[in-house]
């Protein structure tokens, strides 16, 4: 019996230190692909903003040019798509972090409401609003309004006329939770779970019209965990989804 718990332990020892040396290579090998994903955004950058002045110059030699225009809208949409890698990158790997002050979060979702439902009339789409008056947490406001506005944006993407989008805001136990909710064409289980992932956009006949780089989500998904908050969803395929954003008061 001593022999074998002697063999036992040793063994347990093993693996716990193999385990701990692949982590610590897995490790190695993340933050080694986050600072490559760095270098390669801004040396493409530099090129970009050159190409960008050169055609804004030929723009001038060659006014109402129609393979100019799409030319530059091109170079403007990779431009942002690069601006989102590196912003994206800069943030997991910590050189971001969180400028915190004191705000009014239902004000701030009340207004955003109010500038969503004039963007959406044409599309005849409604942003309803269930918000709870004066809920004031400490947060990196600009951040949170981008997370909430990437989130509003795809429900807007994603939903046919005649939708509906509804936000709601709630506080209990020091937490907030915010949620955004459309009854548009909703996801499947299957892809549920790696929404969130950098580049992931699910791969549908509709879906394939429908413009983005599957950035959106992952950003979101930092910012909550920048806040010691968390980003959940439902959905139901079909029938709509719905995005719950946690976060602490304070
Ligand atoms: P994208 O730039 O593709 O919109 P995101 O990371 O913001 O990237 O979203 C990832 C994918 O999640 C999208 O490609 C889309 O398929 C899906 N998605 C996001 N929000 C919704 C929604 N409200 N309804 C249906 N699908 C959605």
């Amino acid at each position: 019996k001593a022999r074998y718990y002697e063999k036992i332990k040793n063994y347990s020892r093993d693996l716990k230190n193999q385990v701990k040396e692949r982590t610590k290579e897995i490790n190695e090998l993340q933050e080694t692909q986050k600072r490559m994903m760095i270098d390669v955004s801004h040396n493409l950058q530099t090129p970009l903003t050159v190409i960008k002045a050169q055609l804004t110059e030929l723009e001038q030699q060659l006014p109402n040019n129609d393979d100019i225009f799409t030319f530059e809208k091109s170079i403007d949409r990779l431009s942002a798509f690069i601006y989102n890698l590196l912003k994206l990158s800069r943030m997991e790997t910590g050189k971001i972090v969180a400028e915190k002050t004191f705000f009014n979060i239902s004000n701030a979702l009340e207004e955003m409401v109010e500038y969503y439902n004039i963007i959406v009339e044409d599309k005849k789409i409604t942003v309803e609003h269930d918000i709870k008056k004066d809920i004031h947490i400490n947060a990196d406001k600009q951040k949170i309004e981008e997370l909430i506005s990437n989130i509003v944006s795809n429900s807007i993407k994603y939903i046919d006329k005649g939708s509906k989008i509804k936000i709601s805001l709630s506080e209990k136990n020091e937490e907030i939770t915010i949620s955004i909710q459309d009854d548009g064409m909703g996801i499947h289980k299957k892809d549920l779970k790696r929404i969130f992932e950098r580049f992931y956009r699910i791969k549908s006949k509709k879906n394939s019209q429908i413009k983005g780089s599957g950035l959106g989500l992952a950003f979101c998904k930092k910012i909550a965990e920048l806040h010691d908050g968390s980003i959940d969803i439902k959905s139901q395929f079909g029938k709509g989804t719905e995005f719950i954003i946690t976060l602490p008061v304070k």
